[in-house]
């Protein structure tokens, strides 16, 4: 079995290629996944992010949509390019996801299913993660002692950690930051009570304005596609995810983005609105 540190390094692999990169399409020969994938399609959708939990790996897509595997004896995860050859028979395919740039495959993975944020908090094997933001029973108390317990940890790396509160992408953590005026760099003890607090509720809010769209039918969202400026320009629906030297749509300053540490994800934000200090100015 691979240990939880192999599970670790793939998934960090998988999530500097894949993360923040629109599915272009998506296979597998499982029935379970197809038929999902039928309802709501994977094509289209973003990659939020990558994760180990354990020794699972978790692949969370936009609109809510989470796909669990795991590799028990044999499974494991490979990256190509696109049209490069494969290591591994085409018989022992479980799954490709691929994106512009890169092919994911999944070989002979013996453990695979689709959950959304509140499916997957009801498994059992994975109730160490954090506070799921799409529970109904999302418990912000503690989902506030978790994040402060990460006192030295930079804010956008604590908002990505899935046992602190899960749910988080790499589009909303900077969105999240953006909103509640925070630099995503700073250390999570400088903030203060009222940024904390801003930054749960504007991370649950944002989460399930992305899922309401799929009406209670139980299909999620079609379009894939989060937003959380609340506009319906499918161009106006970040405030800073992807619009490196753009105008804020606040204050007109240029978006700047950077690599966040040693992961690689990439973070954007407003360098007026969200000044590197302490003091950062309050939200409305
Ligand atoms: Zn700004």
């Amino acid at each position: 079995m691979p240990e939880g540190d192999t599970i670790f390094r793939a998934a960090r692999a998988m999530n500097q290629a894949l993360a923040g990169k629109i599915v272009t399409r998506f296979e597998s020969v499982l029935p379970k996944l197809t038929r999902v994938d039928e309802d709501a399609p994977l094509a289209g959708r973003i990659i939020e992010s990558v994760t180990p939990a354990g020794k699972w790996n978790l692949i969370r897509f936009s609109g809510d949509l989470i796909l669990l595997t795991h590799m028990r004896m044999n499974g494991s995860w490979h990256l190509y390019r696109p049209g490069e050859r494969w290591q591994r028979p085409r018989n022992d395919m479980r799954i490709v996801i691929e994106t512009a740039d890169f092919v994911a495959v999944g070989f002979n993975i013996p453990v695979a299913e689709f959950h959304t944020g509140e499916s997957l908090h009801r498994k059992p094997e994975l109730r160490s993660l954090g506070e799921d933001l799409l529970s109904e029973d999302f418990d912000a108390e503690m989902a506030f002692e978790n994040l402060k317990s990460q006192g030295n940890e930079e804010v956008g790396i604590a908002l990505l950690n899935q046992r602190v509160m899960a749910g988080i992408g790499n589009v909303y953590k900077s969105e999240i930051c953006f909103a509640c005026k925070v630099n995503p760099f700073i250390l999570l003890e400088s903030l203060n009570e009222e940024q904390l607090r801003c930054v749960i509720e504007t991370a649950q809010r944002f989460l399930k304005a992305n899922v309401s769209q799929k009406s209670g039918s139980g299909i999620v969202t079609y379009t894939g596609f989060g937003r959380t400026t609340g506009r319906h320009n499918p161009a106006e629906r970040l405030w800073v995810y992807g619009r490196r030297g753009l105008a804020c749509r606040r204050c007109g300053a240029k978006i700047e983005s950077k690599k966040h540490s040693h992961d690689a994800r990439v973070t954007f934000w407003c360098p007026k609105c969200q000044p590197m200090t302490a003091d950062s100015p309050q939200r409305h």
